[in-house]
């Protein structure tokens, strides 16, 4: 197939790689928006609370913190336990000898679990192995997985001592996941993000695209207006979103098979 020859040829010749990836990277989050999903991965939850999806859920009013912290929990366990998606692995693959970085929408911690340098991976939704402060102020950031375990093990013990609480100003603590307004957006890898962009305006960048569903137009549309702006850039998507026209001679779009069976052949 002479696209896959084009791919192979830009992938050869790129100084670097830019990944956006959205919620269809990681199986995992099938059950974001997916009823049947979330009721087969969470069934204790699906069949004890009103919501149906996972989207439903995270923001959902628990009757109090413990509750909450327990859901989260389960969810926090459950996406770190699982396998790394295959997509990802080979993904991985092809970021070697050369500058990459990740821009995605998922908040399961998929790409650091998939061996990706967390310090090229901008979570713009945040990642939920990270926990905050919920008064809103910045009273630092800290791991969710001692509460998660902790949590998972007190099966009758409903302690509030298990709800992981601020060390600053005693609150509970939250999900650092973009669910309100009170979100910490990582900053310092955004900057990041920014001054790889920059310094390789000129450089010839593939840009790799997959699991954006209709919800990923907020990785979509700014990162093809910068494939329209560098004529050095390549745009590759594995899905069957259309294409601007101002950059589709220098595009290609793989939505015909899997990610996973046809990026082990882009290397
Ligand atoms: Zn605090």
């Amino acid at each position: 197939m002479s696209e896959l020859s084009d791919v192979r040829h830009w992938l050869n010749q790129a100084d670097a790689l830019l990944i956006t990836a959205g919620n269809g990277v990681a199986p995992q989050e099938g059950a974001l928006f997916d009823q049947r999903a979330f009721a087969q991965n969470y069934h204790e939850w699906s069949q004890r609370y009103p919501f149906k999806t996972l989207a439903d859920a995270l923001t959902y009013k628990f009757p109090d913190h413990f509750e909450k912290w327990r859901f989260w929990g389960d969810v926090i366990l459950k996406t770190q336990t699982a396998k790394s998606p295959i997509a990802l692995s080979a993904l991985k693959k092809l970021t070697a000898h050369r500058p990459y970085f990740v821009m995605t929408n998922t908040f399961g911690h998929f790409f650091e679990n998939a061996g990706f340098d967390p310090a090229h991976v901008f979570n713009l939704c945040g990642d939920l192995t990270q926990m905050q402060c919920s008064s809103g102020i910045n009273h630092g950031i800290q791991s969710s997985l001692p509460a998660a375990h902790a949590l998972a093990k007190a099966t009758k013990d409903r302690s509030a001592d298990l709800i992981p609480k601020c060390p600053v100003c005693q609150k509970p603590m939250e999900l650092r996941v973009a669910l309100n307004e009170r979100f910490m957006p990582d900053r310092e890898t955004n900057m990041a993000l920014r001054w790889f962009l920059t310094a390789n305006e000129d450089k010839r960048v593939v840009v790799l695209s997959l699991g954006l569903d209709e919800n990923g137009s907020q990785l979509r549309d700014p990162i093809t207006g910068l494939v329209s702006q560098f004529k050095s850039w390549h745009y590759v998507t594995f899905d069957a979103n259309p294409l601007p026209e101002s950059i589709q001679a220098r595009s290609m779009r793989l939505d015909r098979i899997d990610p996973a069976e046809l990026l082990p052949r882009l290397s």
